[in-house]
């Protein structure tokens, strides 16, 4: 079947995988390039926000940054609930009291690099911000279809993509957001360093009777963590929060396979009365756990991005966020070279994108899985040990700081627009 190509004159960028971070790049691109940048993104859902229902993330200073520089933040600012407080607890689940060692509060937010005020995340209801980008990307003249990339093959200065059906694609770069799984990356051969974790999330929204006044809570308990996430109010009992619950597989569905109010009394024990009567308003999902990064983040014409460049345990919830950061990345070094004439999809373009991403993902996904493995742990001395540390941390501001600033992408080298600039 003869490839479709993009008009004489105009550069052409494919993303395959339709996800928060790919409909963010093709959004900021088509904002930026108009005509001159034909953005196509294809996915077996096209672009529809209802299957992003239910679910919540901690959006970080430099992605919330991002939208806003890209105007698109006062469109979900109704579904963002900015994170106060953070308290984090180690205990047992039997443990009569859950004693705080560590908070991260707001005399932690005047940061030279952060404005003063500036909430480190904010939790955002994910299908409001998927129908935001989406409506934004269609409005702006992103092609979204239906359909998936099979296989792509460069040739000579373009890459012709084969799709699930209809005919092929050619494009000066293809960017495979396809996710953990991805086939395009497979394709591509190129390598992995990854595993699963024995662990699952449990992801549901909670209502309760007391407001949460912007506190986000993870306690680490013997299985893993279980954080408490506050939303915007709402729901039957007027107050919710989203709940990231790590479990042991196998545990996992046996917790999950009782009567509605049984799995909800499984969720009391963890997340306490504190709040008040608890609901389940959405939930609960059930989500694999695990770690992977690719050995590199391109291959001829072709950009990874989002998990299918790292796949990180949602201990620290930045999973997003790194795909965010690898769209803001892309985005500058395409608009690079469409501003001097050059090619998007050469290898000078690809190169730099990796270099701003690879070590900064690899960073993020180590200090996630050692994270994981020193709390999801119950042994004495570990405990006494991780406890130590974690009082230790919460005495030293400026180590605090570093862990903020970490967790809310305000250090390194960042594109611009995670530093809220055009690009
Ligand atoms: C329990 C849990 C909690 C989390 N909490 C947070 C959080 O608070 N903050 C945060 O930043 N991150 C969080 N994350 C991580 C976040 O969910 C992921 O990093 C993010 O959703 C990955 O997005 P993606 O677009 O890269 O991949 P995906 O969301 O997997 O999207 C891939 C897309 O590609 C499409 N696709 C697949 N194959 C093809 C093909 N051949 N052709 C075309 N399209 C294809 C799929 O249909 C899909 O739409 C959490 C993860 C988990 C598991």
């Amino acid at each position: 079947m003869t490839a479709q190509t993009p008009r004489p004159g105009s550069r052409s960028l494919l993303i395959a995988g339709g996800g928060l971070a790919s409909l963010a790049l093709a959004f900021a691109l088509k904002q930026a390039h108009g005509p001159a940048l034909a953005v196509t993104v294809i996915d077996p859902h096209g672009a529809d926000p209802a299957r992003h229902r239910g679910r919540a993330y901690a959006l970080a200073a430099g992605g919330r940054r991002m939208l806003t520089q890209l105007g698109l933040w006062e469109r979900i600012a109704a579904a963002a609930e900015p994170i106060a407080e953070m308290v984090i607890s180690d205990s047992r689940l039997a443990d009569p009291v859950r004693p705080v060692f560590l908070t991260f509060g707001p005399e932690e937010e005047d940061q030279p690099d952060r404005a003063v005020g500036e909430p480190f995340a904010h939790m955002v209801e994910a299908e409001p911000l998927a129908r935001a980008l989406s409506e934004a990307c269609r409005g702006a003249g992103v092609d979204i279809r239906t359909g998936g990339v099979v296989r792509a093959v460069p040739e000579g200065a373009a890459i012709r993509a084969e799709l699930t059906a209809g005919a092929p694609l050619r494009a000066d770069l293809l960017v495979a957001a396809d996710g953990a799984r991805s086939r395009l990356r497979e394709a591509a051969r190129i390598g992995w360093v990854g595993w699963s974790y024995p662990q699952v999330g449990i992801v549901a929204t909670i209502g309760h009777a007391r407001p949460h006044r912007g506190r986000a809570f993870e306690h680490f308990l013997p299985a893993g963590p279980f954080a408490i996430l506050p939303l915007r109010d709402g729901g039957s009992l007027g107050h919710r929060s989203s709940i990231v619950w790590t479990e042991r597989a196998d545990e996992a569905d046996a917790l999950l396979s009782g009567e509605p109010d049984e799995v909800l009394a499984e969720i009391e024990r963890r997340f306490t009365l504190d709040l008040g009567t608890l609901a389940l308003e959405h939930g609960p999902s059930r989500h694999p756990l695990a770690f992977g990064i690719a050995r590199a983040f391109r291959a001829e014409r072709l950009a990874l991005l989002g998990d299918s460049a790292h796949v990180i345990h949602p201990i620290a919830g930045q999973g997003l966020n790194l795909g965010l950061a690898d769209a803001a990345a892309l985005a500058e070094a395409v608009t690079g070279a469409l501003r001097l004439g050059l090619d998007p999809g050469g290898p000078d373009v690809l190169r730099a994108y990796e270099r701003a991403r690879r070590f900064d993902s690899f960073a993020m996904a180590a200090a996630t899985d050692g994270l994981n493995r020193l709390f999801s742990n119950d042994a004495l001395p570990l405990r006494l040990a991780r406890d130590l540390g974690l009082g230790i941390v919460d005495r030293l501001p400026r180590l605090k700081r570093f862990f903020i600033g970490e967790a809310a992408a305000s250090r390194g080298a960042l594109s611009r627009l995670m530093r809220g600039e055009a690009l």
